[in-house]
């Protein structure tokens, strides 16, 4: 039924499909990356299958015993089976790429898993002599022997082991990926049946002619994968091909850079066309990696992958990329400095996921680090960071929040009040310190949520009557700045006060002198108006900073506390004495109460004492403590008083 004027019309059509497809991929330039030649690979080898099954077409499989005609037609048969052979296993290569399975040779695994196809085509190559796969016999013409049973079994292994790659990676495969890879396998297998059941039916070449079109729509077309106009990959390309790697467990280097004055460099140079980095560091980038390696997830950030069976030296680019970076770069009639980031991490030891890898390039790096290279140990607050802002974020629901108090005592050695101080008992991370999660909490805005827990908790302590009745004279809040600066802030304090009938001047709030200069005027505002509503203010952490002293003093704030590292200071150097012993002097002039805290020992003491300060806070007299237990210190000072 199907003759060889059939076969011969259906090969004709699976080497037009092949030729075109080859066409297509070399006009749009799909020819760099590894996956883009074994794709090429495969079309040739598909082109000398249809070829090979013209020539059985005209001649059919028993074209006489000598002459030119039989000579074509060994020849074409060897061809056809030498190539035919390697096709699967190329497939199989193909699909590795895709899924970013390591293409490692050397390993032990990689050797045995090309082991079928070795043999195979051993046999195949060595036919003339041997006959395993094929045989021409006078008279009966062309012969299937049992090696080209083998090579079906083999092709067969192949098309199993691309379908585990493939189903371990299918989460993180675009869609119109699976549907043309799922349409290839169908064909292919479609196509192999046939042929299987129907000896004189040649469809498979052309079944497989045809799923490779599918393959070069979906796959081989990046569009949806590259940034228009800047030629990199985008951010879902990113996001895909790390998944990948993250499944295949393939090591990788990955450089992350941030551009941290982009929007600045976008106004000086830029227009409604120009792409920053597309149009400066395009060429840069290009010469340090392919382009295929290059990924810019956001405008201001790129993303560059080294495959560490490639790269051994990720440290030594980061470091040269880190250094370009200090000089500057010429852009039309502009010299241009970009202020970047480098951050050199690995996969999968320091990135065990995507969303990590997200969070370190959707968030800040800290702009003062004095190294060049972000990397190893450095990115272990990155991770840490991301733990405490998932506890923050859960802490409210678990109430992992607590309240402690540290009391403050007049320099006579008098209780005088308290400070409340937030500590955090998480369930994963145990307890954490303000120090590390009150700047997270800054960042992520759930600063507000907090402070308003604290002035809360406090207010509830304080109607109890509690503090009063043992001698506490206020209790101080710490405010953060960024708090103060929200709209309403001042009717949200008054609210909550009010609504636990606390006497304002109980609350004595702390703020630090950390106010840069272009706020001061909204935070003067806010201090003046929760002044006036009869809260007291302190100024924390007096000391640290370069302050601008004047405008802290027109601040008019009520007690001013000078920070443990100006008294802890003084020990240490003749220099630090001379500071503490004149800071304090000027506050004393400035008629101003001064309170020293991180007092440990009896000789501090004495020598604050001398000094003439008012107050004092430290481990000395106690640590922060819970409110039940700071219950007990505080009646037990009292009792001692009286
Ligand atoms: P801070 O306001 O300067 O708080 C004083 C810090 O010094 C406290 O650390 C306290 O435990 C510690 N300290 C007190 N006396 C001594 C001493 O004698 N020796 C030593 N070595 N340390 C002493 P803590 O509780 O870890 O708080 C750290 C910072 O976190 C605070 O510094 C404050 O800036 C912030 N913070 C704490 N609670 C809150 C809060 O409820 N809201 C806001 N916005 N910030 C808070
Ligand atoms: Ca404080
Ligand atoms: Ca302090």
């Amino acid at each position: 039924m199907f003759n060889n004027s059939f076969n011969l019309g259906v090969s004709i059509s699976a080497l037009l499909v092949c030729i075109v497809n080859l066409i297509y991929t070399f006009i749009e330039r799909r020819t760099d990356k590894t996956q883009n030649r074994i794709f090429i690979s495969i079309i040739c080898i598909l082109i000398v299958n249809s070829i090979s099954g013209m020539i059985t077409g005209i001649y059919g499989d028993n074209p006489g015993e000598s002459g030119y005609i039989y000579q074509v037609f060994q020849v074409s048969k060897y061809a056809y089976f030498v190539t035919h052979t390697a096709l699967c296993p190329l497939f199989f290569y193909y699909v590795c790429c895709l899924s970013f399975v390591s293409n490692k040779m050397k390993s032990m695994k990689a050797k045995l898993i090309f082991m079928p196809f070795f043999i195979t085509e051993i046999l195949a190559v060595t036919n003339p002599l041997t006959h395993y796969v094929w045989s021409y016999k006078d008279g009966e013409g062309f012969h299937r022997e049992w090696g080209e049973f083998l090579i079906y079994i083999a092709a067969l292994i192949y098309y199993i082991l691309s379908f585990v790659i493939l189903g371990r990676t299918w989460k993180v495969i675009s869609g119109k990926r699976k549907a043309a890879l799922v349409f290839f396998f169908a064909l292919v297998g479609v196509g192999v049946f046939l042929q299987l059941i129907k000896k004189d039916l040649k469809v498979e070449v052309l079944a497989e002619a045809v799923g490779f079109t599918g393959v070069l729509i979906a796959v081989e077309n990046e569009d949806d994968r590259i940034d228009f106009g800047m030629g990199f990959y985008n951010r879902a390309a990113l996001r895909l091909d790390i998944g990948s790697c993250l499944r295949n467990r393939r090591d990788l280097h990955i450089i992350i850079m941030h551009i941290h004055n982009y929007d600045l460099i976008d106004r000086i140079v830029g227009d409604e066309d120009t792409n920053i980095i597309a149009d400066i560091l395009s060429d840069y980038l290009k010469s340090i990696t392919k382009r295929y390696h290059i990924y810019v997830p956001d405008k201001d950030k790129i993303v560059m992958t080294f495959y560490s069976d490639v790269y051994s030296d990720a440290d030594r680019i980061a470091e040269r990329i880190a250094e370009r970076f200090d000089e500057t770069w010429i852009y039309k009639d502009y010299t241009v400095q970009f202020n970047v980031s480098v951050i050199l991490a690995d996969l999968p030891d320091q990135i065990t996921s995507t969303s990590e890898l997200f969070y370190m390039i959707d968030n800040p790096v800290p702009a003062d680090n004095e190294k060049k290279v972000l990397k190893g140990e450095d990115l272990q607050f990155i991770m840490r960071r991301r733990a405490v802002e998932s506890a923050l974020s859960r802490g409210f629901t678990e109430n992992s929040y607590e309240v402690y108090y540290q009391p403050t005592y007049h320099i006579n050695r008098r209780l005088h009040g308290a400070e409340a101080l937030i500590r955090m008992h998480d369930g994963q991370l145990g307890n954490l310190y303000p120090d590390e999660f009150i700047p997270v909490a800054e960042q992520c805005g759930l600063i507000d949520d907090i402070d308003d827990f604290v002035l809360e908790e406090v207010c509830r302590f304080v109607s109890t009557g509690i503090p009063q009745k043992c001698g506490i004279d206020n209790i101080n809040v710490n405010l953060s700045v960024i708090q103060c600066m929200r709209p309403h802030f001042v009717e949200r304090i008054n609210e909550i006060v009010e609504r636990y009938n606390v006497e304002k001047s109980f609350i004595n709030f702390e703020i630090t002198e950390t106010i840069a200069a272009n706020d001061y005027e909204i935070l003067s505002g806010t201090i003046q108006r929760l002044k006036e509503e009869g809260f007291l203010f302190s100024m924390d952490d007096y000391g640290t900073g370069y302050s601008n002293v004047s405008a802290i003093f027109s601040l008019n704030l009520d007690v001013i506390k000078i920070d443990k590292s100006l008294l802890w200071g003084a020990e240490k150097s003749e220099l630090g004495m001379v500071i503490l012993e004149n800071t304090i002097r000027m506050i004393c002039q400035m008629k101003k109460k001064i309170l020293v805290e991180g007092v440990e020992t009896l000789e501090q003491i004495r020598l604050l004492e001398k000094l003439g300060v008012d107050f004092l806070q430290g481990y000395y007299f106690s640590k922060p403590i819970p409110k039940d237990d700071f219950i007990k210190h505080i009646e037990k000072a009292s009792a001692a008083v009286r």
